[in-house]
């Protein structure tokens, strides 16, 4: 048995910073292709951009995930967004009580035997904790940080608040920390009502009736309790506006 020290060469490293992922950072991967109306946005498309997010939250050093992007970027790119959707394909499964796709959970498991490992070291004052990285799949091992959350989650039992919007056409996915643990949209302020409003007004074109467009956009005045929509608002509010501080 050997007792690893802070100063092996190799891929021992330094003393003095963790790699910490939580539950919110994997979901704020996933929810980092965004859908608006059901069309997906990628806000993280490019390589720098994904190596900046993985280092920006800690998850990997970002010299070591350039080096690995860089010596084939598109296989690279593949293999994280193939990681994300597979991600979000076991909280869909997890929340909608379905089977999690195969491919999904050959993705993790690759992924997850990438999975860091901590050690003892010995000090001159006592015992430290230290890491070691895998140099030679830093992003699978930083996919991993990621996956673990998520995976220790489900392992406890502990999905009764995972969510997903339920405007099919956003599908933002998210951890009900509400006190009743009934929230079921991504923002009550503005998807919430977005397809309240979507709602609405498909209720009244139903039969079709000749309006002009600026009508169609206005609360219409006319509006009898019939329209109203069935919800806890008093009336949809439309939002124009939609961030990612969600
Ligand atoms: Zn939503």
């Amino acid at each position: 048995m050997t007792i690893a020290s802070t100063s092996s060469p190799g891929s021992a490293a330094p003393v003095g910073h963790t790699h910490v992922a939580d539950l919110g950072a994997c979901l704020d991967l996933i929810n980092s292709v965004e859908y608006t109306d059901g069309v997906p946005e990628d806000h993280l498309a490019t390589i720098d951009a994904l190596v900046a997010w993985l280092a920006d939250h800690s998850v990997g050093h970002r010299d070591a995930l350039d080096a690995q992007a860089s010596s084939d970027p598109e296989a690279w790119l593949d293999h994280v967004r193939t990681c994300r959707l597979a991600l979000r394909d076991v909280w869909d499964a997890a929340v909608e009580g379905r089977a999690v796709g195969q491919a999904s959970v050959d993705t993790l498991n690759r992924v997850l035997a990438h999975a860091p490992h901590v050690e003892l070291r010995r000090t001159l004052a006592g015992v430290a904790v230290g890491h070691e990285h895998d140099r030679r799949d830093p992003t699978s091992e930083a996919l991993a940080r990621l996956a673990e959350p998520l995976v220790a989650a489900l392992a406890a039992g502990d999905v009764e608040r995972w969510r997903i919007c339920a405007n099919d056409d956003c599908r933002w996915v998210f951890e009900d920390t509400s006190r009743g643990g009934r929230r079921r949209w991504c923002d009550m302020s503005s998807c919430g009502n977005r397809a309240k409003v979507r709602r609405f007004r498909s209720r009244r074109r139903t039969p079709p009736v000749a309006e002009s467009p600026a009508h169609v956009d206005r609360a219409p005045a006319d509006r009898t309790s019939a329209d109203a929509p069935e919800t806890e608002e008093a009336s949809p509010v439309e939002d124009r506006t939609r961030t990612n501080s969600r």
